[in-house]
């Protein structure tokens, strides 16, 4: 097939996810080719910085030869076995062993999935079979955040707080529930400090808690940073609070450390960043820093002795543990380990994207809220500082910003009208101030592109 035709093929046949395919088709796709570090390659020969490492999880940046090698290794030798039938294999035991290392040390105990949405899913189920082992099988309602995002399956896409989600395909299901975001810039009272609005966001779990009832409720699940939703950083009061919360009212706290474990915040989990302790860990993404689909929940010794007390969990997925991609996991968390890039993303990059991500962007007349925790990066689009007035329509802003990236070959991504990075965690210091000085020219683009916008508008209104 010559170049050109992948992208017309592809509107043929492909249906993309999150995608108008209508539009999508009409209007042609980039075609990805090749990746090293952090760039990749379209077949037209343009090297593309990837800001958001792929979707969140090329941790260790892309062309690592390693995990190449025991890929085809773990294939050569025993490419598949299930984990359901009493049986096991070297490259599961190896993962287990290390997840429980990096892990807190209450955390001794992994169950395998293929991907973040099912390390939900499963993360649902075992919370609710947990409170039926201990007697409690009324403890079953789920609260999540509006705005959270936890996946697409119908468990996972109720659980997030996604409205245009909730609106295709009848969700969300029953017996979960949503509390508003701990999003200051937006939701916080004139003059409300961030650590007074961190407890006041808190208090809403309460609120809902003592609505319901506590011994209807079985957990509370959080990003320590919500991802999709914008890069929403609570205040530093916020989750301390939460978890006292949790553990009065005895409801399992659950940490959806899909985009924000193994290294993102510069930490190996992020609620290690946040200040808090789960009982429950979701991961995927960074697990295998993309190169092959894997997930995993992490289960605390708590709430593993409560499911050993309740015999069988009636639940598990064909490529739970599947052998290749648990030998490629254990080969990223290696490097992770031996190239020390969770300590350097704390001690150096971190704070050195965190000081030029502030100031590269927080001059711009469009953009506030510039916020950045480890190497996970945002900003919002907003019309008008002074008053903290948002854009009409919010995401189509946002979208008109992203594309003007994408046509400089760098990729951010627009989520409503916060614009947010996450790149590789191997990225350097040379490469961090060549992203920025073509965001720059970027967001001058925009800027001028929306004076013009603006104008047009005033003369016509
Ligand atoms: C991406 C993501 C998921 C879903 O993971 P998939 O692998 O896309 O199913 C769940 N939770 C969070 C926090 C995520 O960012």
């Amino acid at each position: 097939m010559s170049k050109k035709d992948y992208s017309k093929q592809d509107a043929k046949h492909h249906l993309h996810p999150f995608s108008d395919n209508a539009a999508l088709a009409r209007d042609g796709v980039r075609v990805m080719v090749k990746g090293k570090g952090i760039y990749v390659y379209d077949d037209e020969g343009n090297e593309i910085i990837d800001g958001m490492a792929g979707l969140w999880c090329v941790n260790i940046g892309y062309g690592r030869k390693e995990l190449a090698r025991v890929a085809k290794k773990q294939m050569d030798e025993l490419p598949f076995y299930n984990t359901f039938f009493k049986t096991t294999h070297p490259a599961v035991v190896e993962l287990s062993a290390k997840l429980s290392e990096v892990a807190p040390a209450n955390f001794n105990h992994v169950f395998y999935t293929g991907s973040g949405s099912e390390s939900v899913d499963t993360m649902m189920r075992m919370v609710r079979h947990y409170w039926a082992s201990l007697g409690k099988p009324s403890k079953k309602i789920i609260i999540g955040r509006w705005n959270g995002y936890h996946g697409s399956t119908i468990g996972g896409a109720s659980l997030g707080g996604m409205k245009g989600m909730h609106a295709q395909g009848d969700l969300p299901i029953a017996n979960v529930v949503h509390i508003e975001q701990p999003w200051y810039y937006g939701l916080a009272k004139d003059g409300e400090s961030a650590d007074d609005f961190g407890i006041r966001a808190a208090n809403w779990l309460e609120e809902k808690i003592n609505e319901i009832g506590a011994d209807k409720i079985a957990a509370f699940v959080g990003e320590p940073i919500q991802g999709a939703g914008g890069v929403i950083i609570p205040p530093k009061t916020y989750w301390p609070r939460i978890e006292e919360i949790c553990r009065k009212h005895d409801i399992l706290l659950v940490a959806d450390e899909v985009i924000c474990g193994f290294g993102r915040t510069g930490h190996w989990f992020g609620h290690q960043a946040m200040g808090f302790k789960p009982d429950i860990i979701t991961t995927a993404k960074g697990l295998s820093s993309g190169y092959l689909p894997i997930g995993a929940v992490l289960v605390s010794d708590k709430v593993t002795e409560g499911l050993l007390a309740g015999g069988e969990f009636n639940h598990g997925f064909t490529y739970a543990g599947h052998p290749v991609a648990a030998a490629v996991a254990q080969k990223n968390l290696e490097i992770l380990q031996d190239e020390g890039i969770v300590d350097r993303v704390h001690d150096k990059i971190g704070p050195y994207m965190q000081k030029r991500w502030h100031e590269t962007f927080s001059k711009f007349k469009y953009v506030d809220d510039v916020r950045c925790e480890g190497l996970i990066c945002g900003f919002t689009l907003v019309k008008d500082k002074a008053t903290r007035e948002l854009f009409p329509d919010f995401g189509t802003t946002g979208l008109m910003c992203r594309d003007i990236f994408f046509k400089h070959n760098l990729i951010m991504r627009a989520c409503g009208d916060h614009m947010v990075a996450a790149p590789p965690l191997v990225i350097t210091k040379k490469e961090i101030d060549t992203m920025l000085a073509i965001a720059a020219k970027c967001m001058r683009e925009f800027e001028e592109k929306m004076d013009k916008q603006l104008a047009k508008e005033n003369a016509a209104g």
